[in-house]
């Protein structure tokens, strides 16, 4: 199975982002002149302190554009850049991962929260994002988790969703797609994977999806989320990933 890498190195020239393992940071200069940073933020999550630093960075007339995945969208001239990161770096913000990689991770407010929740979700987001903040893959891949059915977070629109089940457990979707010309609900894979495997879970489905878009190399493009892969490679090779991982999880016990 093909090991998980990881890159958090980038540097702004000044004109542009550079990467040198090609994965895709969120700084982008607009049609206007003007560069875009998107902060991560899983959950949509950020501290006054974080507010206020990002208050500061576009100043008192700036725009901070709220984006569908949760995260702050700044706005600033080309020459603020450089000191706009250190601002971010400060209060232990990072750059969102564009493409290549997994994007901000979308969670209801879940429990402590929401009266509805039936488990965890901003904490599990803010832990998955630990695990795979800038883990090279072979195109974006959204992760969204809510905390019951009413599913405000809609975790079929994802790359792979999350749905809390009572007493710690979740629900998993996989091959989901909310945007582009043909939007696709994932399918819903298993049920009752316990909060602490959820993690080991998720590394397997990445290995496997990065094993499948090499396998199909020459038949998928670029850009090739998880749902092509599962178009080639079929949902069961997937399934088989998880419950061998589970079963052996189970018998080490
Ligand atoms: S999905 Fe459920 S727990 Fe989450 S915000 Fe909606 S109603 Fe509340």
């Amino acid at each position: 199975m093909t090991e998980l890498q990881r890159d958090y190195s980038f540097q702004w020239t000044g004109e542009a982002v550079e990467c040198s393992s090609g994965l895709h940071w969120a700084i982008a200069e607009q049609a206007n002149g003007i560069v875009a940073i998107i902060v991560n933020s899983p959950g949509g999550i950020l501290t006054g302190k974080q507010v206020r630093v990002l208050a500061e960075i576009v100043g008192e007339d700036g725009v901070i554009k709220n984006t569908r995945r949760m995260t702050s969208l700044l706005l600033i001239p080309k020459e603020k850049v450089t000191a706009a990161l250190d601002q971010l770096q400060a209060v232990g913000l990072r750059v969102a991962n564009l493409h290549k990689s997994v994007r901000n991770i979308t969670a209801c407010p879940g429990k402590g929260f929401s009266p509805n929740s039936r488990g965890d979700t901003l904490e599990l987001a803010r832990v998955l994002d630990e695990a795979f903040y800038g883990t090279i893959l072979p195109w974006d891949f959204k992760i969204g988790i809510s905390g019951c059915p009413r599913n405000c977070t809609g975790v079929q629109c994802h790359d792979l969703g999350l749905m809390a089940e009572p007493r710690g457990k979740y629900s998993l979707w996989l091959g989901g797609t909310e945007s582009g010309m043909s939007p696709e609900h994932g399918t819903l894979v298993r049920k009752g994977i316990p909060r602490e495997q959820v993690i080991p879970v998720v590394k397997c489905i990445l290995e496997t999806y990065i094993a499948g878009a090499e396998e199909y190399k020459g038949e998928l493009s670029e850009r090739t989320r998880l749902y092509h892969v599962i178009e080639k490679t079929g949902l069961e090779r997937f399934k088989k990933a998880i419950e061998e991982f589970m079963s052996n999880t189970t018998l080490s016990k």
